[in-house]
């Protein structure tokens, strides 16, 4: 048995500096060596629910500096600990984006689509690669039946428009929550929004429906929105945020969408408050009762920020809960 310790770690480290260091010495044109790739791999991953087949597309993901008010109800001191505990770059808050795409045969249906427009700063992430992604699916925008919105904030809703603002699934049917939208496209609560940032999310559901507002299907709660797909109610990180039960045969998954921001953060510590609830109160109930329900049902959990798949197990962890995240399965 090989034992290392911290010392021999690094000395061995740095005999394999010098070594290469000598050899790109000795041999002429060596440092040329293979050009690294510079970029990463697409980002989908496919799964099974009964007969459907599923694919985790990747928007990307944004790491910025941690807000003050991040967490609305703990000390940031607290906040900061567990971006450490979770290995966040130091001081920053990185936050992944996956809509999921569900082919039930008859029909093709984009869950969330991301934030739109893309863009990509290496120290601060990449994000708006969902049409790149589906792309590199083999999945053209022009054969998605429906966008299923499970609520109007601007990471889940604004990639329905194409970078030249035309419409990126331009067949496909809108699905907006009823409540949502009555709650968004309201003046009167447009007129009494507390803060820049819900002032800028009333603008940003107005500015991406623009002209498109009487084609948009509402859909309420506890409906089989689409084939296999039934919509739940999961309110208070906004008014008609949905969730989502895809069942197929024996098989389903619960699509969790934003009941949880990052789980590092909100799942860990249930009763913390995310900045952009907009009734942290009943975002906080909701958490309990779902996270209680996906723990005792042992049910796979698809969540819109968690890690790339996105697909995991929730478990109960005395008054907090942990995510067990599903792994890699090379075949489907
Ligand atoms: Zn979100």
């Amino acid at each position: 048995m090989i034992e290392l310790n911290r010392r021999q770690l690094f000395a061995g480290a740095a005999t394999v500096a010098a070594a290469a260091a000598i050899s790109q010495c000795e041999i002429p044109g060596a440092e040329a060596g293979v050009a690294p790739a510079g970029a990463q791999a697409p980002g989908f991953y496919r799964y099974k629910v009964g007969a459907y087949e599923c694919t985790s597309i990747n928007d990307g993901a944004r790491s910025f500096p941690m807000p003050d008010n991040f967490v609305t109800n703990v000390p940031k001191a607290e906040a900061t600990a567990a971006a450490e505990a979770a290995y966040m770059p130091q001081g920053m808050v990185t936050v992944p984006f996956n809509p999921q795409l569900i082919n039930t045969g008859s029909k093709l249906i984009l869950i969330d689509c991301g934030n739109g427009i893309a863009t990509y700063e290496p120290t601060k992430g990449a994000v708006g690669r969902t049409l790149m992604n589906l792309q590199a699916a083999g999945v053209d925008p022009k054969s998605i039946d429906i966008v299923l919105m499970s609520h109007l904030h601007p990471d889940h809703t604004n990639g329905i428009r194409a970078a030249d603002g035309s419409m990126a699934f331009p067949n496909a049917e809108i699905m907006v929550p009823a409540k949502d939208w009555a709650f968004w496209m309201s003046d009167e609560n447009a007129a009494k929004a507390p803060n820049d940032m819900m002032k800028n999310y009333f603008a940003n559901v107005r500015k991406i429906y623009a002209g498109i507002e009487s084609k948009v299907t509402k859909y309420d709660w506890d409906k089989e929105v689409a084939p296999g797909i039934t919509s739940i109610a999961t309110p208070g990180h906004t008014p008609g945020h949905t969730s989502f039960v895809v069942a197929s045969g024996n098989s389903k998954v619960l699509l969790q969408a934003d009941v949880t921001n990052i789980p590092e953060f909100f799942l860990r510590n249930p009763d913390w408050h995310v900045v952009y609830d907009t009734e942290p109160d009943l975002a906080q109930q909701t958490r309990h009762k779902f996270y209680d329900m996906a723990a005792a049902e042992k049910a796979t959990v698809v969540g819109f920020h968690f890690t790339f798949p996105s697909i995991g197990h929730v478990e109960k962890d005395g008054a907090k809960y942990r995510l067990i995240p599903s792994a890699w399965n090379p075949t489907i």
